[in-house]
């Protein structure tokens, strides 16, 4: 048996069916992601596994142990919150021993393990501070070290990073990665962020209106979207009808097929292509955006508007609006996705 398993979890308010029939088991020390829009109900299951939302049906399984209807405090789980929640009265030291102190440990043994955490989120020097006087990671980094200390089961992060700045905050989710791996600590994180979500996961459960629909690792999530929306919030899919891939692809489809940006080509004369590339389809370029390293174009076929990546490799080589182009397509990367 997994490590985490949930069956048939339930989630109601009044009349609102937050999440219906939920199931997923996780391995002990996966860094697991929950991925989707705002609404979707991340938070609410995260807060059903910690204890504060009590399920409306199903069981919760923690290393052979049923912890469904268990107090937070039985459970033996960690969480750390968008919003930090730390005692503004306290000093680091006294925010992180203070889970410690209602377990009634000894002064001691309290010392030891508050200097161990603060030396492990990297918050040595800061211990006799008070919140209002560290930045938003160090103070991010005092609620980690605050749910780590107790030594949890599982650590669960409720977009811990969605209020810090984009530096911090990728240093921060190094810092988060690497703790995790230290510790082999069973962890879920959540966050709408996709980039995110892609680079720290060993796997990834995309949610969307109380679903989980599609749960695989980063590369598997990515590369081989289940459907339309997993492929619309994953990178930036074109979706194109089933009469319409016939035409520019030549294959035969019952679905709508997905193909990344980055899997169409734009032909260069005198160039050899292997037997998965298209036939070549005459475009237009509509628009271009530049992203930096890539340039966006959208380009027309048909009636269709397909979205290229290139590779900003030169400005010599940028394509004007309005010009024409041969595009190929890497049938190879080309897939029916559910409505
Ligand atoms: P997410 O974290 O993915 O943005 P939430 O889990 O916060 O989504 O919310 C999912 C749904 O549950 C939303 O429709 C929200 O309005 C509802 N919800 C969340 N918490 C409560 C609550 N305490 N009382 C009533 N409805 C809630
Ligand atoms: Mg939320």
């Amino acid at each position: 048996m997994s490590y985490v398993t949930t069956k048939n979890l339930t989630k109601r308010f009044g009349d609102n069916t937050v999440f219906e029939n939920i199931q997923f088991s996780i391995e002990q020390g996966e860094f697991i992601t929950l991925l989707g829009p705002s609404g979707c109900g991340k938070s609410t299951l995260l807060r059903s596994l910690a204890g504060l939302n009590p399920v409306d049906g199903g069981e919760i399984w923690v290393s052979n142990e049923e912890i469904t209807h268990q107090t937070p405090q039985q459970r033996g789980i960690g969480m750390v919150f968008q919003s930090y929640a730390l005692f503004p009265n306290m000093t680091v030291e006294g925010n992180i021993a203070f889970g410690l102190k209602m377990k009634k440990l000894a002064s001691t043994e309290i010392q030891r393990e508050v200097a161990k955490v603060i030396d492990l989120v990297d918050l040595k020097g800061k211990e006799k501070q008070y919140p209002h006087e560290l930045s938003g990671g160090q103070r991010q980094r005092v609620a980690l070290a605050r749910a780590l200390v107790v030594k949890p089961r599982i650590l669960l992060l409720d977009e811990p990073l969605s209020a810090l700045d984009a530096k911090i905050r990728k240093h921060l989710r190094q810092q988060i990665r690497d703790i995790q791996k230290e510790m082999n600590l069973t962890t879920i994180f959540v966050t709408h962020d996709q980039e995110e979500a892609m680079i720290m996961s060993d796997r990834i459960f995309l949610m969307n209106k109380g679903q989980i629909v599609q749960a695989g690792t980063p590369e598997e999530i990515y590369t081989q979207p289940a459907d339309e929306f997993v492929a619309g919030f994953m990178g930036h899919y074109n979706l194109v009808d089933a009469d319409k891939a016939k035409q520019l692809f030549n294959i035969d489809s019952q679905s709508k097929v997905a193909i990344r940006p980055e899997s169409i080509y734009v032909k260069e004369a005198g160039r050899q292509y292997g037997q998965h590339i298209s036939a070549p389809q005459t475009g237009t370029i509509k628009n271009h955006q530049l992203l930096g390293n890539v340039i966006r174009y959208q380009v027309a076929v048909d009636e269709c508007e397909l979205t290229v990546d290139l590779l900003n490799r030169s400005s010599e080589r940028l394509l004007t609006n309005g010009s024409q182009l041969e595009l190929l397509f890497n049938l190879n990367e080309i897939q029916p996705v559910r409505a």
